[in-house]
Order: C-alpha cells, then structure tokens, then sequence
C-alpha cells in the first residue's frame, strides 16, 4: 500500500502546483494574452527541401537560404 500512497502523495503536488502556477499575483485564474497579429510571420515552404521558412527569407526561385547556397 506504501506504493498506493506515494502516487496519491504525488498527484496532490501535482495539482497543488498546477493550482499555484495558473494563479495571477492578483488571485485570479490566468487569463491567455491576446494575440498580437504582428507578431506572426507569413511562412512559406522551400520549393526543394519543404522546409517552412519566413516568406522574406525566400529567394526568388522559391528557396531557403541553404538550398539557394548548395545548387
Ligand atoms: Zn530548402
């Protein structure tokens, strides 16, 4: 039973911190942030190896900076 205890023991820290960790210094549950539309990129795929990489950081021919280096 010793074994039944310790996992008992642990599941109650487990939400005891989880409690803690999603309060606000104010008390209150935290709430998600607001997106910030700027923060986000328009991601584009390289046209050779498929990596998802910022749009900007595409060459003309549609690749990333290392498939543009290596062909
Ligand atoms: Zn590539």
């Amino acid at each position: 039973m010793n074994l039944f205890r310790f996992f008992i023991l642990g599941l109650l820290a487990w939400l005891v911190y989880r409690v803690l960790m999603s309060w606000n210094s104010d008390g209150r549950p935290a709430a998600p942030r607001p997106r910030n539309p700027e923060q986000f990129e328009m991601m584009a795929r390289c046209l050779k190896c498929g990596v998802f990489v910022p749009r900007d950081s595409l060459s003309d021919r549609g690749r990333c900076r290392n498939c543009e280096k290596s062909a």
